[in-house]
């Protein structure tokens, strides 16, 4: 964590406006400024470790318990069957904010459901390689 703060922790602060939603002791949520869909929800632990990797397990549990309240809220404020929550876990998976944030994203019955499936090309990988990858995220616990 850097001394210099995030944008996100002067939303927290007041010293930048936005529309909040929720706020308790360790979580934050507001509307994303650039919304991909009417609701998109940004749920973030008030301490800002860059990746959900640094924090500690019970803050993850916040956040998580929180984006579920979130999630059934923001539905139910833009009548959305179902929402996508999403992640952007470091620079090379997209993240521009380096404070975590857990996008709550309403998706529509449009008869185009955009699965994150679509983002990847997909890796066709024999048994051996998964077992060997398997074995390797085992053993770096
Ligand atoms: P990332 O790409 O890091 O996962 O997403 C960062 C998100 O933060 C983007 O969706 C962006 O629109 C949102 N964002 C960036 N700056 C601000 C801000 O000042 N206010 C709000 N409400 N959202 C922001």
């Amino acid at each position: 964590m850097s001394n210099e703060k995030t944008i996100f922790e002067r939303i927290i602060d007041g010293e930048i406006p936005s529309y909040t939603v929720y706020e308790d002791e360790t979580t934050y949520a507001f509307l994303d400024a650039n919304p991909l869909a009417p609701g998109h929800t940004l749920v973030i632990p008030k301490e800002p470790y860059e990746r959900v990797n640094d924090m500690p397990p019970e803050l993850v549990g916040d956040v998580f318990s929180v984006a579920g309240e979130i999630a059934t809220a923001v539905e139910r404020a833009v009548d959305a069957p179902a929402t996508t929550l999403a992640i952007n876990n470091g620079e090379e998976a997209g993240q521009e904010v380096p404070h975590v944030h857990l996008h709550v994203v309403p998706q529509f019955e449009d008869g185009d459901s955009r699965p994150i499936h679509t983002l990847f090309d997909g890796a066709d990988l024999a048994d051996e390689e998964m077992e060997e990858i398997a074995e390797s995220i085992r053993s770096n616990q």
